[in-house]
């Protein structure tokens, strides 16, 4: 029988995260503060612990998981890589598929990979309470349990749109003793003033982040918790990569082309940085693609500049490829890619052409992951989805070129909570939106006047 799910024993599972930042020709361009220059790490320490910092700035390639992180990664890790041969079989195509699974996860998708040592070094360094945005509820419901599991209280300012559509999602981070506020909210300044100009304001992931840095910021027994963009969060998740790593080793295999979703792009960093470490330890080339909605296009069409992080601007000034921090993205069903920006790693990787990018539309990625659920079994994240029809397409052309070349995509998180979105797509009133270019030109006269 054909071997199609590659489990790597829990004692092989990888001791250290890998840093990117360590084989980068070029150093990572620094985050500017307010008044324009390098950001200097004490402004930072109001918002992020400081292992965080001392993470978030290290150029140090392997960094030690901690025992007590590892023990919880292995409730779910090392998690399952599949060779999809019903897929492959379906499509009919030459091309092997291959897929990891991180939608075993107790919270769903792989935040949780991230969330946990987060909430372990904020303990660490005798922090009590952890503000954080969420979207979908992805991000928030794993801080949730990561803040449950080591006693740390965690309040999440959750899109005001996304707690209305997706009332499960809330349940599921108040079954794991989260606090779930509407944001925007009149707890904050940020909120108020918002609210003031428009009470029903639907919010967005950087109003939410600017609400939930306002609150750390103010107060000495509470930090800021993000799950995507910054790069202690890209660290964490290369668990994945490098466990995928030992898995093709244990079937022989190599990928030729790696797919994954990107919102922030903490998963796609997570399964592609340990493969470019490969290459450039002299290995063979591999194509890393990230993959976006076509209706926030923040690598394909954004600009590359130094711009915040949330939409006031509490935050320090990245250099980055950005639709403008003040970006209200359409209202589409993959709410973790709804973001005006993306990580500062992932960006300038993209622009010194060492990974690439592909927009997909929404309509699309659904029926690629209906096409991948009857075939696999598992139902996808809608997220997850933009990576399965990247992967499909390149299987395609396989198909019409005859290469038998080896394709490998991130399974980011299950659908299960999602069941509304492919409700929509299966009764045909799902719609695509495509961002106006004339939008992407406006951001740009606001963007802050920093030099990059
Ligand atoms: C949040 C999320 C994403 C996108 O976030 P990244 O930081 O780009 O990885 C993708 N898939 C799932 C399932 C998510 O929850």
């Amino acid at each position: 029988m054909q071997q199609t799910k590659i489990i790597l024993p829990e004692t092989e599972m990888p001791t250290h995260w890998y840093n990117v930042v360590a084989d980068l020709k070029n150093p990572p361009a620094p985050p500017m503060g307010p008044d324009g220059k390098p950001l200097d790490p004490a402004m930072m320490q109001a918002i992020f612990c400081d292992p965080i910092i001392e993470q978030e700035m290290s150029a140090q390639r392997w960094v030690k998981i901690p025992d007590q992180v590892r023990e919880i990664y292995q409730q779910w890790r090392p998690t399952p890589l599949f060779r999809a041969h019903r897929l492959e079989q379906a499509l009919g195509t030459p091309a092997k598929i291959y897929y990891k699974y991180e939608g075993i996860s107790p919270a769903g998708s792989h935040k949780l990979n991230s969330a946990i040592p987060q909430a372990y070094y904020n303990k660490q360094a005798g922090i009590t309470r952890l503000t954080t945005e969420t979207g979908a509820g992805q991000w928030g419901s794993s801080l949730s349990l990561a803040g449950q599991m080591f006693g740390i209280d965690v309040r999440i300012y959750m899109v005001k749109i996304s707690y209305q559509q997706k009332p499960f999602r809330r349940s599921m981070m108040e079954t794991w003793g989260g606090e779930v506020l509407a944001s925007p909210t009149n707890l904050t300044k940020t909120g108020r003033k918002i609210l003031a100009a428009n009470p029903d304001n639907p919010g967005s992931l950087g109003i939410a982040i600017s609400e939930a840095v306002e609150e750390a910021a103010s107060r000495a027994d509470t930090r800021y918790s993000l799950g995507s963009v910054l790069n202690h969060v890209l660290l964490h998740q290369t668990i994945i990569g490098l466990e995928a790593q030992k898995q093709f080793a244990m079937v022989g295999d190599y990928p030729d082309m790696i797919f994954a979703p990107c919102g922030g792009g903490s998963n796609f960093g997570g399964v592609a940085f340990p493969f470019f470490a490969d290459e450039a330890a002299g290995g063979k080339h591999v194509r890393l693609v990230a993959v976006e909605p076509s209706s926030c296009p923040s690598l394909t069409r954004g600009h590359y500049a130094y711009d915040f992080g949330d939409s006031v601007g509490f935050t320090p000034m990245m250099l980055q490829y950005t639709l403008g921090h003040d970006f209200m993205p359409p209202g589409i069903h993959a709410g973790g890619l709804r973001y005006h920006g993306a990580s500062s790693l992932v960006s300038q990787m993209y622009h010194e052409k060492l990974i690439e990018a592909v927009a997909v539309p929404q309509v699309a990625t659904f029926a690629a992951g209906v096409q991948f659920a009857r075939a696999e079994g598992i139902i996808p994240a809608p997220e997850s989805n933009h990576a399965i029809r990247a992967c499909i397409d390149e299987a395609l052309r396989c198909k019409e070129s005859g290469e038998a070349k080896t394709l490998f995509f991130n399974l980011s998180g299950h659908g299960h909570f999602d069941m509304v979105s492919y409700d929509k797509y299966l009764s045909g009133n799902l719609e695509d939106y495509d961002y106006p270019q004339a939008e992407i030109d406006a951001a740009l006269e606001r963007l802050p006047k920093v030099k990059a």
